[in-house]
């Protein structure tokens, strides 16, 4: 079953690796990693096991580090390029439509650009363009920082308690943030929720008409995490045409006393992915895994294991048209109306 996934932080781990920052979801990772083979959980020999036709690679850049936004995002980009290039043979970057179906008809992978931080714009609508230019077609507004665009329901991780967690309901997008969304839908970036407040939801909500995504996040009704969606959010990114990317973090998917003792199972993703669809229709959830931005406790611990997602939807009585539109149809629909 073809593999399309709206979300993994392969590349910054690549990064990290290299300049050997301490800040590696993979611990025991001390030697710099390439995309063609690799430890990490995604790299393109495994992405061919796992039958993988298009990976959203994310730039993430955590403004924890004190470094500047846009110089980090920039770094990733040419690591990104650098890596398309080395491995032309299986992988092509994609900025269409017309991309994705050419990629398709060599028989090769696509790859495209997003934005894990909406810092990396600075606020500035024209760095926002240049970036645009630059290849990225799909933004979350903020990670787990407030930033000059808005609010996140997580300010940082492993410093409150994490369920319930109380999602932040009157702070929203900035001015900033309201002229980014606006731009982002005439230039044709996909706007990404995922990080971002419950009142950043509704701004977002209202000052857009096209269809946007949680590149990464689950239903909060199952999980009581903030990352993860209300009922209202999967309805309304369901009536919009908005897909939702399956998140396989165990804190996103099951609650335990302690984040670090919640367990990714395949089968208590199909439960999700049930609640979502019943909530939000068929044609709103796709894959978003945050492979290589997750660690701990993953059944399915690498890009090449997806079958056994694949075996799990189908024993919580997904049809195989149904699962084809998780895995890839739901997503492709999207970005063929969207690039
Ligand atoms: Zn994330």
């Amino acid at each position: 079953m073809k593999v399309v996934d709206m979300h993994c932080d392969t590349i910054s781990e690549i990064w990290y690796s290299r300049e050997q920052t301490g800040e590696s979801e993979h611990a025991d990772i001390d030697a710099p990693q390439e995309l063609r083979k690799n430890r990490l959980h995604i790299d393109l020999e495994k992405m061919e096991k796992g039958d993988y036709f298009l990976q959203n690679f994310a730039m993430f850049v955590n403004m924890g580090s004190g470094m500047d936004p846009l110089e980090s995002v920039l770094k990733l980009i040419d690591i990104f390029y650098e890596e398309m290039e080395k491995n032309q043979d299986k992988i092509l970057p994609v900025k269409t439509w017309a991309d994705i179906e050419s990629a398709k008809a060599q028989g090769k992978m696509a790859a495209m650009i997003s934005l894990e931080e909406g810092q990396v714009t600075k606020g500035n609508l024209r760095f926002l363009r240049d970036l645009y230019r630059l290849g990225a077609r799909m933004m979350t507004l903020t990670w787990n920082h407030e930033n000059d665009l808005a609010y996140p329901n997580v300010v940082s991780r492993n410093v409150h308690k994490v369920f319930p967690c109380e999602p932040v309901t009157d702070r929203g997008l900035k001015e900033k943030g309201i002229a980014l969304v606006e731009e982002c839908e005439k230039i044709g970036m996909i706007l990404d929720v995922s990080h971002l407040s419950d009142g950043g939801f509704y701004d977002l909500y209202e000052h857009t008409k096209k269809p946007f995504v949680a590149s990464h996040s689950n239903a909060r009704a199952l999980c009581r995490h903030c990352r993860n969606l209300t009922d209202d959010m999967i309805r309304k990114i369901g009536e919009r045409g908005g897909v939702i990317g399956l998140n396989y973090c165990g804190s996103f998917l099951e609650e335990a006393p302690t984040e670090e003792a919640c367990q990714s199972r395949v089968e208590t993703m199909a439960k999700h992915a049930r609640y979502i669809t019943d909530m939000g229709g068929m044609e709103c959830l796709g894959l978003g895994s945050d492979f290589d931005g997750i660690s701990r406790n993953l059944e399915m611990d690498d890009c090449s294991k997806l079958p056994l997602l694949e075996q799990a939807l189908e024993k919580e009585g997904f049809s195989t048209g149904e699962i084809e539109k998780i895995f890839h149809k739901n997503v492709l629909r999207l970005y063929k109306e969207l690039l």
